[in-house]
């Protein structure tokens, strides 16, 4: 008898650690050059870009590999979840020397290629893919094995071609999970994080948070509005505010600095036909008051209705009783 079968959790598990394996090596190099931009001398700067991500290249090629891969494990967990069988690759023949005579795990089989992925999942899912998402996975496979088979130097990706990637597979199979929701539970998890001294310790949410909105930022700076709209229902082109409840977060972390939050997205932002805002991020609803910041020293002349948060300054200014 088979044991120990892969089921489409343990798939799709392994195919979200893909995407952040990916995305967590795309977004070290944004972060890495935009602390490079500064020193850069203006009239340098295009000649230096192309020089950094040249040299980036083969980060950003493994990376575009890793969403490829991903992309497998999705769709083998899909069809994992009608049956695992169905993955078996091979006729009897091929199958463990032994496999009538004791039991055997599932991973010694040799399961589906992946050029047959699609036609299997099509034939016994009961909702076949997209023409427009398999002429996107053919190209995948073309960049994957022109990666895998030879060293091609005219291949060239951009870091927004992986991040685009890498959101689209997301969303594709995780319809309705938000990106960030993804990347708070991966980053959750990661080593550091899955020790009990850290998560126990007072910064750790501030941490998370801020990384959340660090990485935020950096993604609508450089994706266009409408993949904005698309991933993260977020309008690039309406007014936004810093989320006061994860600024309050992100503000409890150790040496805080005021300047930090310029390294934070403004996520709040006024849903359309309301005067509520609401947080990209974490959710958080709330309305915005006129009313001066009491904080000495400062001019602000927002605050949120629920902390008293001021928008400039970010004090928590003491909140009127309402009758
Ligand atoms: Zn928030
Ligand atoms: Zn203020």
């Amino acid at each position: 008898m088979i044991i120990e079968f892969s089921t489409k959790d343990d798939f799709y598990h392994a195919a979200d650690g893909f995407l952040n394996s990916s995305w967590d090596s795309v977004t070290e190099h944004l972060h890495e050059f935009e602390a490079l931009r500064g020193a850069i001398n203006g009239l340098d700067h295009e000649d230096e870009s192309n020089r950094y991500w040249a040299s980036a290249k083969q980060t950003l090629v493994s990376a575009t590999a890793l969403v490829q891969q991903a992309v497998e494990f999705y769709i083998k967990g899909r069809i994992a979840n009608v049956s695992p069988y169905l993955l078996i690759s091979g006729n009897p023949q091929t199958w463990p020397r032994g496999a009538n005579k004791k039991d055997i795990e599932f991973s010694a089989f040799r399961t589906l290629d992946a050029q047959d992925l699609i036609k299997v999942h099509d034939t016994v899912c009961p909702e076949r893919f997209s023409d427009q998402f398999i002429q996107w996975n053919e190209s995948m496979r073309t960049i994957r094995n022109r990666v895998i088979h030879t060293v091609d130097k005219s291949l060239a990706v951009t870091p927004e071609e992986v991040i685009n990637s890498i959101l689209y597979t997301h969303s594709y199979f995780n319809a309705s999970e938000c990106w960030f929701s993804s990347r708070r539970k991966y980053l959750e998890n990661t080593p550091v994080n899955s020790m009990k001294s850290i998560r126990s310790e007072e910064n750790y949410e501030s941490h998370l948070t801020h990384t959340l909105l660090v990485d935020y930022r950096l993604t609508i700076d450089i994706l266009p509005p409408a993949a904005c709209k698309k991933y993260f229902s977020y309008d690039k082109k309406v007014k936004s505010f810093h989320c006061p409840s994860c600024s309050h977060t992100v503000s409890c972390m150790d040496f805080w600095d005021d300047e930090f939050i310029h390294d934070c997205a403004k996520t709040y932002q006024k849903l359309s036909e309301s005067e509520v805002y609401l947080c990209r991020l974490c959710g958080h609803e709330g309305r915005i008051l006129e009313r001066n910041c009491e904080e000495y020293g400062c001019e602000g002349t927002l605050q949120d209705s629920e902390y008293g948060t001021c928008f400039s300054c970010f004090a928590e200014n003491a909140l009127q009783q309402s009758n």
